[in-house]
């Protein structure tokens, strides 16, 4: 008897990692839902940084996680965007990329108030099934029951690599040493934050993208759907 494709895919993993470009694609493919769920507390950290909030202030930038009405939609422009953000209404979609964000957001992301407000309307969207909903801690925490569970790792430097060829591709001028001391330090705050800290399930699939191109990545985890 052959499975049934399964309906709730999970797939975690550290910055850069290359969740984002697979979860995408998964998405497109078996044509479900792509769900990004970091551009909610990059979001959120935007919002706070925006309004002169100390991201410090665990009070009240928990209370602007409560309060914010944050949605994402499909992608509404052709400018290299996965989906839209939008806080109050607003398009913030590019103003979530900015450094600032990268610096603060796992600060913001660490605290439990925020953690419970986001992650609460992450499961109410992944429970509606047919989603490829991406993450810190969806097959651990937000989507336990998910069908099928990915956590794709690389090494910070590969990873840093990534992030510099992406911003020189967008015209800018990085400076890699910085782009991986930033990626090193997400990681430790991640990974080591009291609620919800990043690790693979006990049931995940580890994908291992230093030694897997995007697309051997991509096959793998199709195969894993049939
Ligand atoms: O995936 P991305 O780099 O956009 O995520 C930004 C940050 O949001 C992460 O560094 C992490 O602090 C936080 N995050 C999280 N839990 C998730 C998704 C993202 O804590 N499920």
């Amino acid at each position: 008897m052959t499975k049934p494709t399964p309906s709730i895919i999970a797939i975690d993993g550290p910055a850069a990692s290359g969740k984002s470009t697979l979860g995408h694609r998964l998405a497109d493919e078996l044509g479900y839902l792509f769900f990004d769920t970091g551009v909610m507390y990059r979001a959120v950290t935007w919002l706070a940084l925006q309004r002169g909030v100390d991201v410090n202030d665990e009070a009240t930038v928990t209370r602007l996680a409560e309060t914010a009405q944050i949605d994402v939609a499909p992608s509404s422009k052709d400018d290299g965007r996965a989906c839209d953000v939008l806080a109050d209404g607003v398009d913030i979609t590019w103003e979530t990329r900015r450094h600032e964000v990268d610096a603060n957001v796992s600060v913001v992301s660490a605290y439990a108030g925020v953690r419970q407000a986001l992650s609460a309307q992450q499961r109410r969207i992944g429970l509606r099934g047919k989603v490829v909903m991406v993450g810190r801690d969806i097959g651990t925490v937000v989507l336990p029951e998910a069908d099928l569970k990915v956590y794709l790792d690389a090494s910070a430097e590969e990873r840093a690599k990534r992030r510099y060829d992406e911003v020189r591709a967008r015209g800018g001028n990085p400076d890699y040493q910085e782009i991986l001391d930033k990626v090193i330090q997400r990681d430790h705050i991640d990974s080591t934050r009291a609620v919800a800290p990043l690790r693979p399930a006990e049931d995940a699939v580890l994908l291992d993208s230093d030694k897997l191109d995007a697309d051997e990545v991509f096959e793998r985890v199709k195969n894993l759907c049939k």
